[in-house]
């Protein structure tokens, strides 16, 4: 399940501890695998909940809300399920880039001994979970406590140091250091390939900066009518955010329909409560601007053709259908980049997309003492698969430091090749109706929450979160009897 349940986090154990009230050894068991379970249970794109066998009979068991009870019940110092680290190893790990990859490898490696030393660009951790998305998914004290979490591991973080500007990767490795872990992302926005867009005008600013200075609590744009570019969550979080920060005439434009957008569908719902008019099935062609100033954007309709590499259809083009949208702000959010050769520049250590190659099971690169992982690696992906390769590259970076190289297990063979499995039979059906609907959490009202960036999204009441989890159809007795 590497790749539909990255983490391997034993959902079932968990869900049965809550339904039995006993929560510390259910988060002992998140915290086993999950090491930032107050941002996940907040903010994962739920692959689990996709691929879990109740869906077939009502609905998915609300496992991110879950889990989510149960951070924020340990961010409340209600749970003892936090295991210190073991007594100080020999060899020390480098870590580059504090964003969940990063946290990841060094909470796990403090568990396994190690001592690591993360170094970080900006002035502060989370990587893009604290300078993306906005903190009305995501408050910044979750992320601060399950920070505080991986330095009690024995981390440390040296913040305001760029890895390849400040300092080379060559020196950290003349300091001492056993082993390097990559983890520095996808900072840099993709081109729209729209005309004027590197015009440098004044009201231009690429979704990821925008969201990073919105965190950092500056207004980083003001305007009158703002266009988003992009169909996926960057946008979402761009056009929401731009609402709590006064503009009331927010548009985003999308060139496929709402059918293709890789947005969470509850982000598009939320966006449309809170005011913002979506245009679908239209292309940005060039900004158009008065000196400076961007006085709108000259767009074209799309339709839709065949099926691309993406297995969404295509969109092309429909001839002499170009028009202008008036605006005087324009943010695009169609995806980000990596740009690993700023920290490593050696070509054949690189794909051409600047990503980092790595082994897929163990992590680790061309040069046996550097290793890498999450988006550096696969681009632009999830929050839980770059947890997942932070873990998972701890494990072969311990393997390494102890024997000088890393030998899959058969588990992790297995694993590979279970991965196109999915969990159970897709044409299941149920002889019985399902009895417990599954629990929704509350939601504050759209012209409540568009006047702060106060958290929208409430969590479980212990009661809520013990019948959720008491749905759960224990599949995990049939997998195990199965193997
Ligand atoms: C706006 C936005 C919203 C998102 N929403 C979701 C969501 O709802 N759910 C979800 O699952 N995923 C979401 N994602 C994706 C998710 O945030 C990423 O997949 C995840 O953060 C990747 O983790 P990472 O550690 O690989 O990289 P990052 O989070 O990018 O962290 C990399 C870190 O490395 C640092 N760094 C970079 N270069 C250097 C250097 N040279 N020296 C030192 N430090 C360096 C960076 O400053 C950064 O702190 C979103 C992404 C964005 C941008």
């Amino acid at each position: 399940m590497y790749q539909r349940l990255p983490s391997n986090v034993d959902i079932p154990a968990y869900l049965e501890n809550v339904r039995m009230d006993r929560w510390s050894q259910a988060m002992a068991t998140v915290r086993a695998d999950c090491p930032m379970p107050g941002t996940i249970g907040r903010v994962c794109v739920r692959p689990c909940e996709t691929h879990c066998r109740r869906s077939r009979l009502d609905a998915p068991l609300a496992i991110r809300a879950v889990k989510r009870f149960l951070a924020d019940e340990e961010m409340a110092a209600k749970l003892d399920a936090e295991t210190p680290p073991p007594p100080a190893k020999t060899g020390r790990v480098a870590i580059i880039g504090a964003g969940p990859a990063g946290l990841s490898c060094a909470y796990y490696l403090g568990q396994q001994g190690y001592r690591c030393t993360i170094f970080e660009a900006q002035e502060g951790p989370g990587g893009m979970a604290a300078y993306g998305i906005p903190s009305y998914r995501l408050p910044r004290q979750v992320i601060a406590h399950e920070v505080a979490m991986v330095e009690k591991q024995g981390a440390e973080i040296r913040y305001g140091i760029k890895v390849g500007e400040d300092i080379h990767l060559d020196e950290l490795l003349g300091k001492g250091y056993g082993a390097v872990f990559l983890a520095v992302g996808a900072p840099e926005s993709s081109k729209m390939r729209c005309e004027g867009e590197d015009a440098g005008y004044r009201c231009f600013m690429t979704g990821v900066n925008f969201l990073a200075e919105a965190a950092r609590g500056r207004t980083p744009l003001t305007g009158k009518r703002l266009v988003v570019i992009g169909g996926g969550n960057v946008a979402m979080d761009c056009v929401r955010t731009a609402r709590r920060i006064g503009f009331d005439d927010v548009n985003l434009l999308y060139r496929r329909t709402e059918a293709e957008m890789p947005a969470d569908p509850q982000e598009i719902e939320e966006a449309k409560e809170e005011g913002v008019h979506f245009h679908h099935l239209v292309a940005p062609v060039s900004i158009v601007a008065d000196g400076e100033e961007i006085t709108g954007l000259k767009c074209q309709r799309m339709e839709l053709g065949e099926p691309d590499a993406s297995g969404r259809r295509r969109p092309v083009p429909v001839q002499g259908s170009e028009f202008v949208i008036d605006c005087d702000t324009i943010i695009p959010a169609v995806g980000q980049v990596c740009v690993v050769d700023c920290v490593l520049p050696e070509e054949d250590a690189l794909t051409p997309w600047k990503t980092l190659v790595v082994d897929q099971t163990t992590f680790q690169s061309e040069a046996s003492h550097i290793f890498g992982g999450g988006d550096c690696v696969t681009g632009p992906a999830t929050l839980i698969k770059a947890l997942a390769a932070g873990k998972h590259a701890a494990r072969f970076i311990a393997e390494y430091l102890e024997a000088g190289q890393c030998t899959p297990r058969p588990i992790d063979l297995l694993r590979k090749w279970i991965t196109p499995d999915t969990v159970g039979d897709a044409q299941e059906t149920f002889a019985y109706p399902g009895q417990t609907l599954r629990a929704h959490p509350e939601i504050m009202a759209p012209d409540v929450r568009i006047g702060s960036f106060d958290e929208v999204e409430k969590g479980f009441s212990a009661a809520q979160a013990r019948v959720e989890a008491a749905r759960c159809l224990r599949c995990y007795r049939l997998m195990l009897s199965a193997i």
